[in-house]
């Protein structure tokens, strides 16, 4: 049976850490690092995401500004208040809510706000720095998923890895990620032929699919690490609903040498590695080094 990898513990005791080193930072330099996070229209999902940032935020000792719009604000008054929260010493990330109402332009959304607070890592150029293999901000879910990684193996070079999924916030971000790393890393997608045998070359297996249970037990390699990024919500039998991965997990569990279940594993390390990514820009925009 496999060691299950808990994003739960994992990710209180990363927020402690985080939550120790803003103390300091407080005490030592008077400086609060602060979040911006702009939440246009009303999307119920959203909502949820932007209070449980707020609430993580204000928990690790940041200050955290929230922007509600409504959602039929103008692309220009959207772009207006990024360049405001650009401009604000006391705003160290910004983080627009996604999806956008279908009249903003995302891309051009994401390009306005500073690389500097550019938190979720989605800006071209913080983009470009993970291709070539720079330093720049890393998206929290791919960088969450190589944390826990890190912590169970060690060190990963040589490794054989699969990525499935090919997303701009997930699959691509992860798949350079790992290949810093120095892993081979085979990204698969809905075109990959034969997807089960690529699965069981794998040393580490990263599925980012949003297709329930997909990746089967007899997928995985005995022994290998499997990390579960999907989030799938299916109906039982009486009507009522669960959260599942993309991964099977029962039949991944007799298998593999390590795994993280969903709910609890990779979905609590995302808002973790924002308040992260925002406690190093807070530090790098003051010209401070992250206290230890
Ligand atoms: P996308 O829908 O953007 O991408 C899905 C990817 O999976 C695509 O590249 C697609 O291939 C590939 N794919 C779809 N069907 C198959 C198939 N049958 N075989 C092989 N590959 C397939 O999803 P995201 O990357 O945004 O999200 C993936 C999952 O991760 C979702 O369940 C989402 O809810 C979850 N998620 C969880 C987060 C968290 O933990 N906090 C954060 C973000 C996402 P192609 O490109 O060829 O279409």
């Amino acid at each position: 049976m496999a060691t299950i990898i808990d994003g739960k513990a994992f990710s209180a005791n990363l927020r402690g850490e985080i939550a120790r080193k803003v103390a300091l930072l407080k005490q030592d330099h008077s400086l609060t690092p602060g979040l911006a996070v702009v939440l246009v229209g009303e999307d119920p999902a959203s909502q949820v995401y932007v209070r449980s940032k707020g609430k993580q935020t204000a928990e690790a000792g940041m200050i955290s500004f929230e922007h509600k719009l409504d959602a039929d604000t103008s692309q220009q008054d959207l772009l207006a208040l990024i360049d405001q929260l650009n401009s604000d010493p006391d705003v160290h990330g910004i983080l627009v809510q996604l999806p956008l109402p279908d009249h903003i332009d995302e891309e051009a959304v994401i390009n306005s706000i500073s690389v500097d607070k550019d938190v979720d890592g989605f800006h071209l150029s913080n983009v470009g720095k993970l291709s070539i293999g720079a330093d720049g901000i890393v998206p929290c879910t791919p960088l969450g998923s190589l944390m826990m990684l890190k912590d169970h193996l060690g060190d990963l070079s040589g490794m054989k890895a699969i990525v499935v999924g090919r997303s701009n916030i997930v699959g691509k971000p992860m798949a350079a990620l790992l290949l810093k790393e120095s892993c081979t890393v085979t990204i698969a997608h809905s075109r990959t032929r034969d997807l089960p045998g690529e699965c069981r070359e794998a040393d580490i297996v990263v599925a980012a699919v949003g297709r329930p249970e997909m990746v089967k037990g007899d997928w995985i390699k005995p022994g290998a690490t499997v990390i579960d990024v999907g989030i799938n919500r299916i109906e039982n039998e009486d009507g009522s609903t669960r959260l599942v991965g993309d991964v099977e997990f029962d039949s991944a569990a007799e298998v593999a040498g390590a795994i993280t279940p969903v709910p609890g594993g990779v979905g609590p390390m995302t808002i973790a590695c924002l308040l992260y990514n925002t406690l190093q820009q807070a530090c790098r925009l003051n010209g401070l080094e992250v206290p230890e």
